[in-house]
C-alpha cells in the first residue's frame, strides 16, 4: 500500500458536503472577491490567532510583501531572516529592493538562532523576520528584547504555523504583523492560493487594508502604493469550514509525531539527549555528527531557553504548541533512506535542499557557502515524512519499516 506525503483527497472527503454547499453559496451570490465570506473568515481567524485584525489576501508570499510594505521597508534597508526557510521569506524582501541578511539556525529547533543577531545588525537594519519553521514557534522573547534595543520591526512568517503557541501566545499575534499561508499543503489549506496578514494595531490594519487594494481608501484615489492582494470569496468560504476542524487535525498531527518518535526510539536508531546536545555544539562549528553517526535526529520541541524535549505523548511544555506542519528527521544516510522509501512507495520531501544564502539569485547578498554551517548541514540531512492527520497507524508502520530498512542498509 502506497503512503503519500500528504493526502488532500482524504481531507476533502470529510468536508465534501459542506464544501459543496459553500461553492453554491458563493456561485449564487456572484460576490467573488472579498465580501461577506472573507469578512466572516477574517473575524474567525483573528479570534483563532489571538489578533485584533486579520486581512485575507492572495497568498502567504503576498502577506509577507504586504507586511513589509506596511512597515515601510524599501531600498537600502536590511531585514534579518533565516537562510533555512522557504524562498518567499527572503524573496519578498528583495522585491522591495531591500537586502535580506541571512542568519544561521539553531541546530536543534532549526529556527532562527537568536544568539547570532548581534553580529548581523547594522544601522540599516529595519526589521527581523523570524520564521516559525515546520509549525514550531521561534524563541521570541530574545528577539523582542533585541528588536526593542535596536528599534526594529518584528514580522512573523507564520506560514507553516497557524495555531502554534509560544508561552501561550499564538503564532502571528506576537510581532507587529504576522503572515499566514493557506497554500494547500499548509495545516489550513484553501482551494488554491491564499494568505493572511494579522496584526494588533488599528492604524497598521488600516494601512494594510489600503495596500491590499492599490493603496486606496476611496476608489481611484491613491494615497500610497499598494497592489492587488485581495482574497477570493471561495477561499474564505472553504477556509471557514476547515478552520472549525483545525484543532482536531492538529491533535492528530501531534499524535502521529509522538508515535513516530516512540517507534524510532524503540527501534534504537535515534540519538539520545546527550548525543543531541553534543550534535548541537559540534554543528555550530561545522561538524555534523548526524552525518557520521548512522543515527536519526528526531524533531525536538524547543520551548525557549534550554527547555528542549522530544514529544512522545502529550505536549512536553505548558503553553508551547508545535503544530507539526512537517515532521522532519535528520539522517546522514539520506540517499539510502530515500531509495528505500521510494521502493516502498512512501512519500517524502526535502525541505529545503539549498539554503537561501547559497541560491544563485542571492549571490550579491554577501553571504557564502560555508558561512552558515547549521543551515548547510540541515539542507544535507533533513527529510520530511508523512504526518498528515488522516495517516493511519498501519501506514505509519510502513513508513517506519521502509525507513529502517534503508537506514540499516539491508
Ligand atoms: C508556504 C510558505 C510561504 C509562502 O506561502 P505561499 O502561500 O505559498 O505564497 C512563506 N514562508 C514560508 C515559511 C512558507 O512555508
Amino acid at each position: 500500500m502506497a503512503v503519500p506525503l500528504l493526502d488532500l483527497r482524504a481531507q476533502y472527503a470529510a468536508i465534501r458536503e459542506e464544501a459543496r454547499a459553500a461553492f453554491d453559496r458563493v456561485a449564487d451570490s456572484q460576490q467573488l472577491i472579498l465580501g461577506p465570506e472573507v469578512e466572516a473568515f477574517e473575524r474567525e481567524a483573528a479570534a483563532y490567532c489571538g489578533c485584533r485584525h486579520a486581512l485575507g489576501c492572495t497568498s502567504g508570499t503576498d502577506a509577507i510583501l504586504m507586511a513589509l510594505m506596511a512597515a515601510g521597508v524599501g531600498p537600502g534597508d536590511e531585514v534579518i531572516l533565516p537562510s533555512f526557510t522557504f524562498f518567499a521569506t527572503a524573496g519578498s524582501v528583495a522585491r522591495l529592493c531591500a537586502k535580506p541578511v541571512f542568519c544561521d539556525s539553531d541546530p536543534l529547533s532549526l529556527n532562527l538562532d537568536v544568539t547570532l543577531l548581534h553580529k548581523l545588525v547594522t544601522p540599516r537594519t529595519r526589521a527581523i523576520m523570524p520564521v516559525h519553521l515546520y509549525g514550531q514557534c521561534v524563541d521570541m522573547d530574545p528577539i523582542f528584547l533585541f528588536a526593542r534595543e535596536h528599534k526594529l520591526a518584528v514580522i512573523e512568517d507564520a506560514a507553516q504555523a497557524i495555531g502554534a503557541e509560544y508561552k501561550g501566545r499564538r503564532a502571528g499575534s506576537m510581532g507587529e504583523a504576522g503572515c499566514l499561508s493557506f497554500y494547500p499543503t499548509k495545516n489550513l489549506g484553501g482551494f488554491g492560493d491564499g494568505g493572511m496578514v494579522t496584526c494588533q494595531d488599528d492604524a497598521l490594519a488600516q494601512r494594510l487594508r489600503m495596500i491590499r487594494v492599490h493603496g486606496s481608501r476611496k476608489r481611484y484615489y491613491h494615497e500610497i502604493i499598494g497592489g492587488n492582494f485581495r482574497m477570493d470569496a471561495i477561499q474564505g468560504a472553504i477556509l471557514r469550514i476547515k478552520l472549525r476542524r483545525l484543532d482536531d487535525w492538529t491533535a492528530a498531527r501531534q499524535r502521529n509525531a509522538a508515535r513516530y518518535n516512540r517507534l524510532f526510539q524503540e527501534a534504537g536508531v535515534s540519538m539520545n539527549g546527550a548525543e543531541a546536545a553534543e550534535f548541537a555544539v559540534q554543528c555550530r562549528k561545522g561538524v555534523c555528527t548526524v552525518e557520521n553517526s548512522g543515527k536519526l535526529l528526531l524533531p525536538m520541541e524547543c520551548a525557549g531557553g534550554d527547555r528542549i524535549a522530544l514529544r512522545t505523548g502529550e505536549a512536553p511544555f505548558a503553553g508551547h504548541r508545535h503544530v507539526y506542519n512537517q515532521y522532519i528527521i535528520r539522517t546522514g544516510r539520506r540517499e539510502a533512506v530515500m531509495a528505500a522509501l521510494k521502493a516502498a512507495q512512501v512519500g517524502f520531501e526535502i525541505y529545503y535542499p539549498v539554503p537561501l544564502h547559497e541560491q544563485e539569485c542571492f549571490k550579491e547578498c554577501g553571504c557564502r557557502a560555508g558561512q552558515l554551517p547549521v543551515s548547510e548541514c540541515a539542507a544535507r540531512c533533513s527529510l520530511a515524512l508523512p504526518i498528515y492527520p488522516e495517516l493511519a497507524e498501519a501506514q505509519q508502520d510502513e513508513v517506519v519499516a521502509a525507513l529502517l530498512h534503508g537506514l540499516r542498509g539491508k
